[in-house]
């Protein structure tokens, strides 16, 4: 992605956020960083572990960012010292991306009701769909009013997708979390949505089983035969976030290509996808 395919403008002058769940250059929550900064938003990050800080560190003063602070959505301390962080600095906050996501490893290969434990279950569904609703409770105590929230989920969480298992289960929650947070807070003018991406070649996108596979039957089988750009992804945060997505709320967006509206496929790419 290079820098100028970001619009630049002034559509989040102003508006001051937080974004969870910069890993790396390739994380989605970075190509939404890139294109609020390029509108002018100020960002504050949080980043999993001091392992991360390596890679989060150098991307967040690329945009100008001074707030970086640790967060680990399982513990409450770390979600504390984040929240009142940003109520000491900023006082107030418009917006917030949550780009959380995590199952075990051996969650997400194989038969779904062979491989789900009660802990991966438990893990999952905490870390995928709990922490968004308690991301979303604390910035809401220190959100303007004509705030917005954007989580990222995936299709798996409508239809089966062979090796997502407990994952898909956890976006479903999350999509419904969705629903829920935005009935809360839209009385405020606070809008909530879920922005549905199709895959994007990342590290979580890695923990998932056959995910070659994945990428190459997603391209043949939807509607534009190509895989999502996290451009577009980035676009409809940039949407969804500033006052153009003014009245959305409680929605779940596709941004996949139309792998979403396609009930089957064309036959000669897709031939090829699955034959090779
Ligand atoms: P990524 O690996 O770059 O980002 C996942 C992030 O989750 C990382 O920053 C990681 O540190 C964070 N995380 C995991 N456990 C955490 C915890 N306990 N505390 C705090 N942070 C934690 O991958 P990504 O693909 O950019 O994922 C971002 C979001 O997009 C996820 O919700 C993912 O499910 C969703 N998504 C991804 C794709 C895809 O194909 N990559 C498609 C649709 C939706």
């Amino acid at each position: 992605m290079a820098e100028q395919n970001f619009p630049t403008g002034n559509l989040m002058k102003g508006k001051r956020g937080l974004i969870m769940g910069v890993a790396n250059k390739n994380s989605i929550a970075w190509a939404i960083a890139r294109q609020l900064a390029a509108q002018g938003a100020e960002i504050a990050f949080t980043y999993q572990g001091e392992a991360l800080l390596r890679r989060v560190g150098p991307l967040a003063e690329s945009v100008g960012s001074d707030i970086l602070v640790e967060c680990d959505v399982t513990n409450d301390e770390t979600m504390d010292s984040t929240f009142a962080t940003l109520k000491e600095k900023w006082g107030k906050i418009d917006f917030l991306v949550h780009a959380i996501a995590f199952a075990g490893k051996d969650q997400l290969a194989g038969s779904f009701i062979d491989q789900t434990t009660r802990e991966g279950f438990k893990s999952a569904l905490d870390i995928s769909a709990y922490s968004f609703v308690d991301a979303a409770k604390r910035a809401s105590e220190i959100m303007n009013d004509d705030g917005a929230m954007v989580t990222l989920t995936y299709l798996g969480s409508e239809r089966v997708i062979p090796n997502y298992n407990v994952m898909g289960v956890a976006k479903a929650a999350l999509e419904a979390c969705t629903r829920y947070i935005a009935a809360d807070l839209g009385p405020r003018g606070i809008r909530v949505n879920a922005i549905s991406a199709g895959p994007i070649k990342t590290l979580a996108a890695a923990g998932i089983g056959s995910g070659r596979h994945m990428f190459k039957f997603n391209k043949a089988a939807s509607a534009m035969q190509d895989n999502t750009d996290p451009l577009g992804v980035a676009g409809a945060a940039l949407y969804l976030l500033s006052d153009l997505g003014l009245s959305c709320t409680g929605e779940t967006h596709h941004v996949d290509g139309g792998f979403h509206a396609i009930g089957m496929p064309q036959e000669g790419p897709l031939k090829e996808a699955i034959c090779d």
